[in-house]
């Protein structure tokens, strides 16, 4: 007897996505994530990770996640609440909470269940977000769970921001004003200075996510807080381990009463088993380079203005980045896919992005130096670039 296939609409869903030239096969890394990575078989120029200061194939990270390893074992056993703290956990979270310059720290699995743990934990249906309209996905998913009335302001636009805020002035519940640091698809920076004294004026609680920035902004890469000198100004901070801090995971960084609330109360924490010992200790490692190695920022900063300015000479749109992320605005989203494949095939990898992760008509290839690349690479990835946008008419012959 054959039974019809519940799940027959996928298979014409992936066909229509390979006829609009958007469907992504995923590309596989043979070596570490390395300036030059092997990828699908051949050696390409890698500008297409988050591993913003070489960190993620450090030797001091590999050498530390061994140590840790052989120390306590493979895994955890269990969720945070249950049996699964380990001595290790609390020193890492003691650790980036002394970085950070706040009082507590909560680590996460990874920066998307910091963000969406976090949201749905401290709000509930009668209290309001407001929210810029490029939050990142676990900022909306942790929105949406949390059950609270959503109010998204245009990008960046502080005066709208207050607006909804005012409009919210005589309803009941908590407010959260909720941005960015850097953002991820852009790579232009947050606000933050207006945005903190609108939050201050309207008695809002102001939450940012530091993803792209811890490691990238500020003293040591302490982030967007340290970068503007808010400290005590921003309630909730959250921060990424899996980008340039080169392993896995996520935190939320603030007052003491913050950290101990989501012990008790979000879902990822108490649902969810913790870090293997090994992904501890390369974060330990990491912190350390951190504070010992301050010159990796200012390299993957050199490269990055570098790397700007030559990308500019050649005629690319670079949009309003003011970090590492360059996006290369190529307008559709097939575009943009053919661009990444072709650019590929010449020995670079860069990732196509296209809608509903950026607008319609905002398509690009989005790229990210690190602090290991050298001039003469980054160089040679722009002659790439170039050539192979003049071949599509992207950018004039
Ligand atoms: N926030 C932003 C802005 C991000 O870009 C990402 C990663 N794509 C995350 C959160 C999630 O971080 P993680 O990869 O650690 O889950």
């Amino acid at each position: 007897m054959t039974t019809a296939n519940p799940l027959s609409w996928l298979s014409e869903q992936l066909e229509s996505w390979r006829n609009a030239g958007t469907y992504q096969r995923l590309r596989i890394l043979e070596s570490p994530c390395e300036p030059v990575s092997r990828v699908d078989g051949r050696e390409v120029i890698n500008l297409a990770s988050n591993n913003y200061l070489g960190l993620a194939n450090h030797p001091r990270l590999v050498e530390a996640a061994r140590d840790y390893a052989a120390r306590y074992g493979a895994g955890s056993g269990a969720v945070r609440t249950i049996s699964g703290t380990m001595d290790i956990h609390m020193e890492l979270e003691r650790r980036i909470a002394a970085f950070k310059k706040v009082e507590a720290c909560v680590v996460f699995q990874s920066g998307f269940t910091a963000n969406a743990g976090t949201v749905s934990a401290i709000l509930g249906p009668e209290d309001h977000i407001v929210s810029d309209a490029l939050n990142h996905a676990s900022i909306i998913d942790g929105c949406r769970l949390s059950r609270a009335k959503i109010h998204v302001f245009p990008h960046r636009d502080t005066a709208a921001a207050e607006a909804l805020l005012r409009g919210l002035a005589d309803k009941p519940g908590r407010k959260l004003l909720i941005t960015d640091g850097v953002f991820s698809m852009d790579g232009d920076i947050a606000p933050l200075p207006a945005l903190v004294e609108i939050a201050e004026r309207h008695g809002a609680i102001m939450m940012i996510d530091d993803a792209h920035s811890s490691g990238v902004l500020g003293g040591n890469g302490r982030g967007t807080v340290d970068h503007y000198n808010l400290h005590g100004r921003v309630d909730i901070q959250v921060g990424t381990l899996s980008k340039a801090i080169g392993a896995l995971g996520g935190y939320v960084c603030g007052r003491r009463d913050l950290i101990e609330y989501l012990y008790h109360r979000a879902r990822p924490f108490l649902f969810s088993t913790s870090h293997p010992p090994a992904v501890v200790g390369a974060c330990m490692a990491a912190f350390d380079i951190l504070e010992s190695e301050p010159e990796r920022i200012e390299e993957l900063w050199e490269n990055t203005r570098h790397f700007k300015a030559a990308l500019r000479d050649a005629g690319f749109d670079t949009g309003d980045s003011e970090t590492p992320i360059t996006p290369i605005i190529v307008g559709e989203a097939r575009t943009a896919h053919e661009f990444s494949r072709r650019l590929f095939e010449n020995g670079l990898w860069a990732t196509g992005i296209g809608y509903p992760t950026v607008p319609e008509g905002r398509a690009r290839i989005r790229t990210i130096v690190t602090a290991t690349h050298s001039m003469e690479l980054l160089d040679g990835a722009v002659e790439i670039l170039a050539r192979v946008a003049r071949e599509m008419g992207i950018l004039k012959a």
